[in-house]
């Protein structure tokens, strides 16, 4: 299958992923995570049409925002070291990985303003990444708190262990709770390859797909 047909592929089930749900698939974001991929799978994607992508490591992200210009939405969707904050925050548009209130004070700027979304473990393991449920609203009054965020709403990445419908329903209602304090905060990312449709049934607004677009991803050092 070519990129083209692997892209219109994706869409069209976000297309019908978002009719079984009631839901209206133009407000969705689908951002094409390229991590790993060469310049030139981003340029192929531009031409189809891709504007927003997401990349999870700084250098290579960095690299690429240099090579590609002004004409596209990145995302930084990774964990973030702190000491790197600053760096990512000047190429990135929205993070979707704010986990600590260390990396608020970073990212905080009284010149830029960069979209943020609040990212919630939704294991039991600290390593995954994410702020534990039980400190998200302490986080998001950090956030709100902030200068130059801009808090869109919660992020999450599915347990391996757990039916990804039922782990997104829970962020949902985590979803409902940030926006019981930040009205506008109405954004939940989620959905990956596997399971994007689960994600768009629970809500999902912004759509983090990678190799079921851009097909596996080549190894790298
Ligand atoms: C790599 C990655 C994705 C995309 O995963 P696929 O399974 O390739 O769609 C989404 N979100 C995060 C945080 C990632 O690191």
């Amino acid at each position: 299958m070519s990129l083209d047909e692997r892209l219109s592929g994706v869409r069209d089930r976000i297309a019908e992923a978002s009719r079984l749900a009631g839901r209206d698939p133009g407000e969705l974001t689908l951002v094409v995570v390229t991590k790993f991929q060469p310049i030139e799978l981003i340029r192929d994607l531009q031409a189809l049409g891709v504007r927003d992508f997401g990349e999870s490591r700084h250098q290579e992200a960095r690299e690429k925002a240099d090579a590609l210009g002004d004409d596209v939405t990145w995302h930084f969707v990774g964990q973030l070291q702190g000491k790197k904050a600053r760096q990512v925050r000047d190429y990135a548009h929205v993070i979707h990985s704010v986990d600590r209130e260390s990396l608020v004070q970073a990212l905080a700027s009284d010149e830029l303003e960069t979209d943020v979304f609040a990212q919630i473990n939704l294991t039991d393991d600290p390593a995954r990444g994410g702020v534990a449920p039980g400190s998200l609203m302490p986080l998001v009054d950090q956030i709100l708190a902030a200068p130059g965020l801009r808090l869109r709403g919660v992020m999450a990445v599915p347990p391996l262990d757990e039916e990804p419908r039922r782990a997104y329903a829970r962020l949902r209602g985590m979803s409902e709770a940030v926006r019981g304090r930040a009205p506008g905060a109405d954004a939940i990312s989620a959905g990956m390859s596997g399971d994007f449709a689960e994600a768009i049934a629970e809500g999902a607004t912004h759509l983090r797909i990678g190799t079921a677009i851009t097909g596996e991803r080549p190894p790298r050092g």
